[in-house]
């Protein structure tokens, strides 16, 4: 996906982003800390809604490409096991926004050798085939490659994301209006896809989704500390090609150390859901 993107005019996407973006900055808070304490104020020119609307368009649009090739949900076994550890996952996500548990969360699994696992703006998900098979994940680990996709998905980092790139096309003083837009939400889901699934992630969002991600699976009863084998593992598979995975989401400086820590810290709440 990345070649074929790679061929479009970034210029022409920028300028439409721009005309998307005629409306006035916000700064927010997205989250709440958690009892892993996340606090960062983003600037978002996007609405959420906009950019919910397009993740759930170019989501759909992934799903049904995927079906085509009979690669959408093929092994029954493994899509239960996913969406099991999701539905899990979903409710602690009010820890950090109350109104998370009620998105239209979907999940999917996707039959590819890719290990991969991504979560567009407003809760849909998609773990692939390759990385539950190469990685030899345990439901802990799985829990965590989900946690920290979901993390990204409620600080909105995707928006963030897409409204920097809008940001940019402004200051560069090419403003939108002056070109004709016929298909505005066509060009929005092409970026939010991009952010998401082929762009690398900024370490600061990388650090953000761990920290999270690690409580969300503490919450749910998985252990935090299985965070570290998962990334662990996604260092070694692959051999001189890394996983596609690890191109989208950096290495921050001191992943396994934060992690062990961050792990740590929500063990009470991993003791206290294990108990219920
Ligand atoms: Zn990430």
């Amino acid at each position: 996906m990345i070649q074929r993107h790679s061929s479009r005019r970034p210029g022409l996407v920028l300028l439409m982003l721009g005309a998307l973006a005629l409306t006035s900055c916000q700064t927010v808070q997205t989250t709440q800390p958690g009892a892993v304490g996340v606090e960062r104020q983003q600037s978002m020119l996007l609405s959420a809604s906009q950019v919910d609307k397009s993740a759930a368009q170019a989501y759909q649009q992934m799903m049904k490409k995927a079906a085509g090739k009979n690669a959408l949900n093929r092994d029954a076994a493994q899509v239960a096991r996913v969406r099991v550890i999701a539905l899990r996952l979903i409710p602690g996500t009010a820890a950090f926004r109350p109104d998370a548990p009620r998105w239209a969360w979907e999940t999917n699994v996707i039959t590819s050798n890719d290990v991969n696992a991504w979560c567009m703006p407003g809760g849909k998900m998609a773990v692939y085939s390759g990385l539950i098979e190469k990685l030899k994940v345990t439901d802990d680990e799985l829990a965590a490659v989900m946690g920290h996709e979901i993390a990204h998905a409620l600080r909105e980092h995707g928006r963030e994301r897409a409204s920097q790139a809008a940001a940019q096309s402004i200051a560069l003083s090419i403003g939108g209006a002056l070109i004709g837009l016929g298909d505005n939400s066509v060009q929005l889901a092409q970026i939010i896809t991009d952010v998401t699934i082929n762009l690398p992630n900024s370490r600061e969002h990388e650090v953000e989704a761990d920290r999270i991600g690690v409580e969300l699976a503490a919450r749910a009863g998985y252990d935090p500390r299985a965070a570290v084998t998962l990334w662990q593992k996604m260092g070694q598979v692959g051999g001189a090609a890394p996983p596609q995975f690890l191109s989208t989401h950096p290495s921050p400086q001191n992943r396994q150390k934060d992690l062990t820590d961050y792990a740590a810290r929500v063990m009470p709440l991993y003791d206290a859901a294990r108990k219920r």
